[in-house]
């Protein structure tokens, strides 16, 4: 099946089985924002869960905070967002279409390195075993041709970044024959710059309200902060503090479901350390944080860095963590080394200062931070992209499951009847009203056995127990696994020690240590 069809039936399985809603349905949606169903919510809580946790409770010098959405407007302008946070947009006059001019560019330098892939894919399957994968890059005539054409056109992009030089994005786009996926033409409009910021206002009165904005990123809430939790909590540096919170940016392209919103939610960390150890702090916090993502079990060759070649000029490191999504491999979290810049700043324009002194030395300094910036929906979206399967049965029937690593599982067990009489359901609801204390326990009766463990299997849980006639007599219940459809006669006292271990973030959270 081609990735793009993969793609549309993951995002209607998340309709159909109450994770993701379009936001305002009834009234036809509104573009790029979406509401978590019944079941998307506990994945989601899950996810949040296994970052929080995997912050403040391993790492004794990390501890979280909550800031308010709304913070004082000179924050945004000392944070360099009210006048450097823009986008480049351009239109296309035949489809009336807006895309990010950067972005267009990217997909282009992305084909060619599809270009190479494909190559390189083709010369392995014919020298088999024998394949030098470097040999052939350096030395295959089409592959030095995508290459050099690629590296030229990323370091022409790159630089047009910089300024950014919009003329010569557009000249990129033209040089490149890039051209409208839509209309299929390539006339565009000049690019201009777009903020992604939302303001509003706050006061009640006409005269006397201020202009704010609905912050586009949770990290200036932690700077702000950083003193307040230093003092109060006799924090000596390294230490960092933790945030999971809304951020919201009026994205000028929103595509690909829940991968880029106007509202959506990040996990941020930003880490506090002594001017000079902070390259060694983000080697560190890089490797961690690959860590944590295929402690989900994944597969490493799904997960990628792409470090920053040309860097922010606050920056002095960054990288991104790229997950292959069906449509390619794309960021899902970033780790940033952001020197002093945003406290520096922030002294600046509060007239504040906000050093920290240092016990031991005697001095004063303003910190260094290495950020860790991940976005829930980005992770949620490569949890249900990698999980979602269509198994071919031995029967011929097709099984929609998600693979869920247990811990992100909505729903741990599911407790199913037999039937709906003779004391069955009776037995059923012991067993959950003694489980669901320790673990997602799910009454359900509807329907046929079978019909219910595909329903089971949709919304990925991994373990679902039936309730016979002989559970009656001997306290024995079948217990089914979803990932291998075996199945195996247990006691029902049994139950809670065999799954409550694989199904916690604790079991999780040990693969860190
Ligand atoms: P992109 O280049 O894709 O716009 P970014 O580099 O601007 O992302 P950051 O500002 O580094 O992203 O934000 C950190 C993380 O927040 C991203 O890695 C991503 O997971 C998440 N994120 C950013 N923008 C969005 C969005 N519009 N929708 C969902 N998640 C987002």
């Amino acid at each position: 099946m081609a990735q793009e069809d993969v793609f549309k039936k993951i995002v209607s399985h998340c309709k159909e089985y109450g994770f993701v809603f379009p936001s305002s349905e009834i009234y036809d949606g509104l573009a790029a924002v979406y509401d978590y169903g019944q079941n998307g919510v506990e994945l989601k809580n899950n996810i949040k869960e296994y970052w929080w946790k995997s912050m403040v409770l391993l790492h004794e010098n990390i501890v979280g905070i909550d800031s308010a959405i709304f913070m004082h407007p000179t924050i945004w302008k000392a944070s360099g967002h009210v006048d450097a946070f823009n986008d480049p947009l351009i239109d296309n006059r035949d489809s009336k279409k807006r895309y990010r001019a950067d972005v267009l560019i990217e997909d282009q330098i992305a084909k060619y390195d599809e270009k190479i892939e494909k190559e390189i894919a083709k010369a392995r399957k014919r020298f088999g075993d024998s394949f030098d994968e470097a040999q052939f890059r350096a030395t295959n005539g089409r592959v030095l041709e995508h290459q050099q054409k690629r590296d030229a056109l990323h370091e022409r992009y790159t630089e047009a970044m910089q300024g950014p030089d919009l003329a010569e994005l557009k000249q990129i786009i033209e040089d490149e024959g890039i051209v409208d996926p839509i209309s299929g033409t390539k006339n565009w409009t000049d690019v201009r710059q777009f903020n992604l910021m939302f303001s509003t206002e706050m006061g009640s009165v006409a005269d006397g309200t201020n202009k704010i904005y609905l912050r586009p990123e949770t990290a200036q809430g932690i700077f702000v902060n950083y003193l307040n939790v230093q003092k109060t909590g006799r924090m000596k540096i390294p230490f960092g503090i933790a945030q999971i919170g809304k951020a919201f940016r009026n994205e000028i392209v929103a595509r690909q479901f829940i991968f880029r919103m106007r509202e959506f939610e990040q996990m941020e960390m930003q880490f506090f350390v002594q001017p000079g150890t902070e390259i060694e702090y983000f080697k560190k916090w890089k490797e961690l944080r690959m860590k944590w993502h295929q402690a989900l079990g994944f597969g490493a060759e799904n997960y990628r860095f792409h470090d920053h070649e040309k860097l922010a000029h606050y920056a002095n490191a960054a990288t991104d963590i790229e997950f292959k999504m069906p449509f390619g491999f794309k960021e899902v979290e970033g780790v940033h080394s952001r020197t002093n810049f945003d406290l520096s700043q922030h002294e600046k324009f509060s007239g504040r200062s906000i050093k920290y002194f240092d016990p031991q030395t005697k001095e004063s300094y303003t910190p260094y931070v290495i950020e860790t910036s991940i976005g829930v929906d980005r992770m949620f979206l490569s949890v249900m992209c990698h999980s979602y399967r269509e198994e071919q049965l031995e029967n011929g029937e097709t099984r929609v499951v998600l693979l869920l690593p247990p811990a992100l599982a909505p729903t741990k067990l599911a407790v199913l009847p037999l039937v709906k009489k003779d004391g069955l359901p009776e037995k059923a609801r012991e067993i959950v009203n003694d489980l669901k204390f320790h673990f997602n326990t799910h009454y359900d009766e509807k329907d046929t056995i079978g019909k219910r463990y595909r329903r089971q299997d949709a919304i990925g849980t991994p373990y679902c127990v039936t309730v016979d006639y002989d559970t009656l007599k001997d306290n024995t219940v079948t217990l089914r696994f979803r990932d291998t459809m075996e199945q195996e006669r247990v006691s029902i006292d049994q139950l809670r020690d065999i799954i409550e271990d694989k199904v916690s973030i604790t079991s999780l959270l040990k693969k860190l240590q």
